[in-house]
């Protein structure tokens, strides 16, 4: 039987080591799953709200076991490992309490007696989830779908099984029924077997563009619905009018924030000419003064990265930019010691077709670019492969909504890094990948929704 060995990236050392689930127990899970389906489908949404703030009651409970669990597998700084968790009780209690009236049959008028829409679920959803939030990401697809009447089986990433058993438990001890959450143990390898399990009806993954165009055509082959969240290398466009304060301090956060690893955060910066150097020196500054340091010391602002290959990765994307003329303004050089460290990095002067304008650099690197004007700022925003956040700064409200408007991204927000809410759709266009979650229109991602007609 093969085993995954997590490996803490502060410190190089052992978390644990768990046993891989063969293919024949994952097949005997989905069936359990699929029984259980049987009878969830048709609890009221009150019983299942009930649980789902059971599930809420317990995570606050445990928030801190949690956060540390997550801080040890994949090091994220200790503060917002906790405030994963908070997001993941908001997450619970939001549904708990709206996906009733989400989910209500919607009445059209007709030549029929009687005729609506409603929303059926459609069985069991696989979820293939990334390590960057462990246990964020994994509540995001669960609470809907379960909310629903679906009930979900998840292939988390392999460095967070931890957290991935630990949200098993987790719906157990609130009082689901076994079989409605359930954590299958497998690698990547074994995922095209899931996906073409008889009793798996769609597949939901969040992740790298690779593993989503892999698990899309899979799906596909099998005639299986797909929702997918990739990658971003989200463009924050900064007007000669902002607030420059406000904008480095924001910039500064949204590329450290997670250390480096968030899907949308802020990774290329289009700056103004007229304020372009300001910007840079400011920014500079800001990104020197940020603390790097142990995950778990309270006053650390960003920690190691998830694992020593991706942060090897990434050097090499730091280094492919600057051999192709991108211009060093900080960091960029792997530190001494233990750990998957590496520092916060800018590379400025960046253009279309050099590494760090092109491609997304998950980890704590700015990419940096000048802009004549506002046309070309947003001709730049949108010269990408990805399209999953943006934003605008501007003291001029109106001129930073026209902006946002004609960026081509899932969310623009103007003088806010892109941050997800429970109440507003998140998702993304190009090859950020497609289809929504969170709000009703997540919630609707994976239901039947059905036309009634009564002559
Ligand atoms: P990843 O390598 O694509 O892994 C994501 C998940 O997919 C893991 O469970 C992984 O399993 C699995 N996987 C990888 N290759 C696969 C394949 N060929 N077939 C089936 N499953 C496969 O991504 P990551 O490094 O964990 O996460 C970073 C990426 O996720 C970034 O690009 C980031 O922007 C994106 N992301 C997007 C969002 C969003 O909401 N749009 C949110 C967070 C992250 P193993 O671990 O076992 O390999």
């Amino acid at each position: 039987m093969s085993s995954i060995t997590i490996i803490n990236p502060a410190t190089d050392e052992e978390v644990a080591t768990y046993d891989r689930i063969t293919q024949e127990e994952a097949k005997n899970k989905i069936a359990l799953a699929n029984r259980t389906f049987g009878s969830w489908k048709v609890t009221s949404f009150e019983e299942r709200s009930k649980l789902m703030h059971k599930l809420a009651d317990y995570l606050e409970e445990h928030k801190e076991e949690y956060a540390q669990l997550a801080t040890r597998e994949m090091g994220k700084i200790i503060g917002q490992s906790r405030k994963e968790i908070e997001k993941c009780i908001l997450i619970c209690r939001y549904y708990a309490d709206n996906a009733k009236d989400l989910l209500a049959d919607n009445s059209v008028d007709t030549e029929a007696k009687k005729s609506y829409v409603t929303f059926q679920p459609i069985g069991v959803v696989l979820a293939v989830m990334p390590w960057n939030f462990p246990f964020y990401q994994v509540i995001r697809f669960a609470v809907p779908a379960l909310m629903a009447g679906n009930v979900g089986v998840l292939k988390h990433a392999s460095n967070v099984q931890g957290c991935a058993f630990a949200l098993e438990d987790a719906f157990l001890k609130a009082g689901f029924p076994k079989g409605c959450f359930t954590n299958l143990n497998l690698s990547s390898e074994h995922v095209k077997d899931v996906i073409a399990d008889k009793n798996i009806v769609a597949v939901t993954l969040t992740g790298s563009d690779p593993a989503g165009r892999s698990v899309a055509s899979i799906a596909g082959q099998n005639l299986k619905k797909t929702v997918l969240e990739l990658g971003g290398s989200d463009a924050y466009i900064i007007l000669e009018d902002a607030d420059l304060e406000k904008a480095v301090e924001l910039a500064t956060f949204g590329r450290l924030q997670n250390n480096g690893q968030t899907c949308i955060a802020a990774k290329r910066f289009i700056v103004l000419e007229a304020i372009y150097e300001e910007f840079l020196v400011a920014f500079k500054k800001k990104m020197k003064d940020a603390k790097m340091g142990a995950p778990t010391a309270e006053d650390t602002y960003y920690g190691p990265m998830a694992r020593k290959d991706l942060r090897n990765e990434l050097h090499e994307q730091v280094q492919k930019t600057i051999a192709q003329g991108g211009r060093l303004v900080l960091g960029g050089e792997i530190p001494q010691g233990k750990g998957a460290y590496y520092p916060a990095t800018i590379l400025a002067d960046l253009k279309p077709g050099m590494e760090g304008f092109d491609e997304e650099l998950f980890g704590p690197v700015a990419s940096v670019i000048k802009a004549k004007n506002d046309e070309e700022a947003i001709i730049l925003a949108n010269n990408s492969q990805f399209g999953l956040g943006s934003g605008v700064f501007t003291s001029n409200l109106e001129r930073g909504e026209q902006i946002a408007l004609q960026l081509e991204a899932g969310s623009s927000f103007v003088n806010k890094l892109v941050v997800s809410d429970p109440r507003l759709p998140f998702g993304g266009v190009k090859n950020s990948g497609y289809g929504r979650e969170l709000s009703g229109y997540g919630i609707k991602e994976f239901v039947n929704t059905k036309s009634v007609w009564i002559a």
